[in-house]
């Protein structure tokens, strides 16, 4: 192999940019050229007037300069047509054209199923995992997850000291799509009292008695955790009735929110405030933890030498704290195992 090609797809996440360094010096160790696609697989279908805007040569004085940085140089977005079979063929058509051999794609399971198709079509590809939801089952870390726990468990903190100063309860969302392990992860590091997860059917009523219970033990500043997708499983609750029943103008039709979370306990458990705080985008656009950065040099560096020696079709992880590498179809086959353990301890004590 002479040149390869790197890219980003899908939501960014923090330590994308130090990946993108790894391969470079990586690739330069190793005598390859380095290409880098702008804007996931869009880059490869070369949309641009100009052929620089979707692939580049990668300079590595460049790019030593921006591994630290959060985001991801290369751009990133979603291409929702290289599902088509076609766009892929003319996607491999234009890597033929800039020489490229070899790929090392960087984001989450919707671009490991991209990068499959593209091995499928003789571009031997290796995948990164760049996903701050940690909802790759194969490996016990996605790159980003650290760095997005981290600036949770900051914000969590800060929202947990005005709780106490004012003697009020908080409700905080948090990232994950589907997954509730930062959810988890941050409710544990942060003494939170009740988390709730996409993973585990709840109620609001159940949160509710919890919230109850605690304050009735002396405890009136709890923080409630609530994953993105917690949603997904929750028990349909009836807010109309409710809010008529206390005699409180009502939203017919209005979806549950953390707001609107937040202002149903405040009815139920007698709270004079209770506020909801969305940690949102914060959480990705994070400079990388340690963690998180030398995971992505070590991840970076065995993907350009997988290549190198003409080995394809895998993904790199972390497997008892170790860097290895697996085939992409069969890390898309793991299974997801959830820590109930943590969930019932954090929603017992
Ligand atoms: P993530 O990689 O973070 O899971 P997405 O699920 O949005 O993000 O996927 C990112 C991109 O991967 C998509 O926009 C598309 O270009 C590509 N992709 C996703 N699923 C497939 C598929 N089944 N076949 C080919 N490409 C896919």
């Amino acid at each position: 192999m002479r040149r390869i090609g790197v890219l980003t797809s899908g939501g960014d996440s923090p330590g994308m940019n130090a990946a993108i360094m790894a391969v470079a010096r990586s690739a330069a160790y190793h005598e390859l050229s380095l290409i880098g696609v702008k804007h996931g697989y869009n880059g490869l279908l070369c949309k641009s007037h100009n052929i620089h805007d979707d692939m580049a040569e990668l300079d590595l004085d460049t790019v030593l300069d921006i591994a630290d940085q959060p985001g991801t140089y290369l751009r990133t977005a979603r291409c929702v047509e290289f599902k088509q079979p076609e766009v892929r063929e003319r996607a491999v058509e234009n890597l033929h054209k800039m020489g490229v051999e070899g790929l090392v794609v960087i984001g989450g399971d919707g671009s490991y199923q991209g990068a499959m198709r593209l091995c499928e079509l003789g571009i031997p590809t290796i995948g990164i995992p760049g996903t701050i939801d940690n909802d790759l089952p194969y490996t016990e870390m996605t790159l980003g997850y650290d760095t997005a726990v981290n600036s949770c468990v900051s914000d969590i903190r800060a929202i947990r000291a005005t709780s106490r100063s004012h003697d009020r309860p908080a409700v905080i969302e948090v990232m994950g799509r589907h997954c509730g392990d930062i959810a988890l992860k941050s409710a544990a590091s942060t003494g939170a009292e009740i988390v709730v997860v996409p993973e585990v059917h709840w109620s609001i009523d159940q949160v509710a008695e919890r919230l109850n219970a605690l304050i009735a033990r002396g405890n009136n500043r709890v923080s409630v955790v609530v994953a993105e997708g917690a949603w997904e499983n929750m028990e349909p609750f009836d807010v109309y009735g409710f809010l008529t029943a206390n005699g409180v103008q009502c939203y017919p039709g209005e979806v549950i929110s953390s707001p609107r979370l937040a202002s149903i306990l405040k009815l139920k458990c007698g709270m004079v405030e209770a506020r909801a705080t969305i940690l949102g985008y914060t959480q990705r656009g994070q400079h990388p933890s340690a963690y998180d950065s030398s995971f992505a040099f070590e991840a970076g560096n065995l993907a350009v030498k997988l290549l190198s020696n003409g080995i394809g079709n895998q993904v790199v992880g972390i497997k008892d704290g170790r860097i290895f590498y697996m085939p992409i179809a069969d890390a898309l086959r793991c299974k997801r195992s959830f820590n109930m353990e943590l969930y019932n301890l954090i929603n017992s004590l």
